[in-house]
């Protein structure tokens, strides 16, 4: 008999989202006259930008030509877009890095599940409760000790550090599920709390492009001496609408305490064989001037859905958070009422999916997510139907 990962063998199916799509599958077997809302994913509905495309032809004519044809791309990302990812993403942020600490990949979920290798098997982990599923999946799956760090509305979803010793933490902001996005002094307390207890951030900033508050950070690296010990992911996904496309980057300071930029290197050169020209083309045309102009419309436009989302769950008196700098709504359940139920509540009733806040951790029971990430129409009428519903 062979063995397998026994790790991995020992976890269920992922619950949540499966549950989700059945419970919705059941309802809409019942009841087939009836269409639903869904407001339960979190992938984009709003086309990439022309140039996008645009970028994306050229670059698929130069494959087709012996002249230009291209083989397998640089490792860690083809210069041009380093460039334009310092240019349009860091300097305006008067954050100072250099091609060699871009790591161009195809996805911040591909990175946030892989970064725990450059740990030790015996190191521990910590992440916030609730949390996106990956960080807690990729350290079961290695078998690795993983601490929860508690989030709670009293402190705007702010993760408290682990009182115990762990060797890394996930931090994600703005935040999927909550929608909270961290202010620079949170921020600056948990990279002083991290160079103190000499443990690693892996930061998670997939949803940058939602930041409009001035007080929160849109890059880690805006903190003082974060340099020293954090790691930043960011995508394409979210602001430019690359769910589909595929291009994310990991930024790792020459600074690291650990030199994890080597070691990801090291790493990467063994694993992974790049992201196809025509994407990068493309992820370089999206911080163009007319690509990032295509990409504010779109984070504006679901920023509108939310905050609609938000009148209309305030109006019924559900308090609410996040929204603001976040493509997310977190609801708290009506009096007395669980996440599961108030699904079920909302599904039958206003036709509405959501998330149930119990799928991403114990701290989540109790809240719902929305996500905003539909067409205004689709908006609207879920935010008529759930304040009804709610009376
Ligand atoms: N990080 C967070 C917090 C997310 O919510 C998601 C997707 O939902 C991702 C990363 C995935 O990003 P990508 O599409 O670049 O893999």
């Amino acid at each position: 008999m062979a063995k397998v990962n026994g790790h991995l063998a020992q976890m269920h199916e992922s619950y949540l989202f499966s549950e989700v799509a059945k419970r919705a599958a059941a309802f809409s077997a019942e009841c087939p006259e009836r269409r639903l809302l869904r407001l339960g994913v979190g992938d984009v509905t709003r086309p990439v930008a022309p140039c996008c495309v645009e970028a994306m032809k050229r670059a698929a004519d130069e494959m087709g030509g012996a002249a230009t044809f291209r083989g397998y791309p640089p490792g860690t990302g083809e210069p041009f877009l380093k460039r334009a990812i310092l240019l349009a993403e860091y300097a305006p942020l008067g954050v100072l890095l250099d091609e060699s600490e871009i790591f161009v990949s195809d996805g911040a979920k591909t990175d946030a599940g892989a970064l725990q290798e450059l740990f030790a098997q015996d190191a521990a982990a910590a992440v916030c409760d609730p949390v996106y599923p990956v960080y807690l999946d990729a350290n079961r799956m290695a078998g690795r000790r993983v601490v929860r760090m508690n989030c709670r509305a009293e402190r705007g979803f702010c993760p408290e550090p682990p009182e115990e010793r762990v060797d890394f933490l996930y931090l994600c902001s703005p935040n999927n599920p909550t929608g909270a996005a961290l202010t620079r002094a949170q921020l600056a307390r948990l990279v002083a709390w991290a160079r103190e207890n000499d443990a690693a951030i892996l930061y998670d900033a997939a949803y940058r492009d939602y930041v409009v508050d001035g007080d929160c950070p849109r890059s880690v690296f805006e903190i003082d001496g974060a340099k020293e010990v954090a790691v930043e992911l960011c995508s394409f996904s979210k602001g430019a609408g690359f769910t589909g496309l595929r291009c994310a980057w990991t930024a790792i300071p020459r600074e690291n305490r650990w030199r994890l930029g080597e070691l990801w290197a090291r790493r990467q050169a063994a694993k992974f064989n790049g992201v196809s020209y025509p994407v990068q083309r493309a992820a370089e045309a999206a911080l163009s001037a007319e690509g990032l102009r295509h990409m504010e419309e779109s984070v504006r436009f679901y920023l509108e859905n939310a905050a609609i989302l938000r009148r209309a769950l305030e109006s019924a008196g559900i308090a609410c958070f996040g929204g603001a700098n976040a493509p997310y709504l977190w609801a708290r359940c009506p009096e007395g009422m669980r996440s599961w139920d108030w699904f079920d509540a909302l599904l039958r009733g206003a036709g509405v999916v959501c998330t149930p806040g119990a799928g991403f951790g114990a701290c989540g029971e109790g809240y719902v997510r929305f996500s905003a990430f539909v067409s205004r129409g689709d908006t609207e009428e879920a935010a008529g139907k759930i304040a009804r519903s709610a009376h």
